[in-house]
């Protein structure tokens, strides 16, 4: 007999494989390695082979996925799409922008590390990263994704008031809504 506890993890389980086959894409071509999205995307290296594809909205979207650096006046619409985004959602980064700011470390008007701002489940790094980078980086998520662990989208939720204050430090006219907080 399946005790109730096994049953929970074994429907966990079978959203998860379901999930991670099914993954939504909104690329956000914020910086020079949005230019490697197309060939992941099509014949030569078929991402949608793995069930990834593109997403038209936020609110269709599983991936939020960063392409580089970000200046500050566009990571307040990063926040505000992330926001609008439904659970359990995702964020890849990509490319060394997102990890440490790469080449524009010590620039005035960009981010050096974009999970002080939103939750990144996966960073991709290089500069820029090949589409086999990419699609390696999509698989680590289906990985986590499987074993529950992408729950960057849980932490936000947990953490929100230090979310809040790292993105307010850096966005000065924050006026905007609270989107699924
Ligand atoms: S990591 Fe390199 S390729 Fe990517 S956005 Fe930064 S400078 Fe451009």
């Amino acid at each position: 007999m399946i005790e109730k506890k096994d049953s929970l993890a074994i429907g966990e389980y079978i959203k998860n494989f379901a999930r991670k086959h099914s993954l939504f894409v909104l690329a956000y071509g914020t910086g020079c390695g949005a230019i490697e999205i197309p060939p992941t995307m099509t014949s030569r290296y078929d991402a949608e082979r793995f069930g990834i594809r593109g997403a038209a909205t936020p609110r269709q979207a599983d991936v939020l996925l960063i392409t580089g650096y970000l200046a500050t006046k566009t990571l307040k619409r990063v926040i505000r799409v992330y926001e609008q985004m439904q659970d359990p959602k995702y964020v890849i980064g990509f490319g060394s922008c997102t990890i440490n700011g790469g080449m524009y470390w010590d620039s005035y008007n960009t981010i050096n590390s974009l999970d002080k701002y939103i939750p990144v489940d996966v960073f991709i790094n290089g500069c820029m990263p090949r589409p086999e980078a990419v699609i390696s980086g999509f698989v680590k998520l289906q990985e986590y994704i499987q074993e529950g662990k992408a729950d960057g989208w849980r932490k936000y939720q947990n953490n929100i008031e230090e979310y809040r204050e790292n993105q307010k430090r850096i966005i000065k006219n924050w006026r905007m809504p609270d989107y699924n907080l």
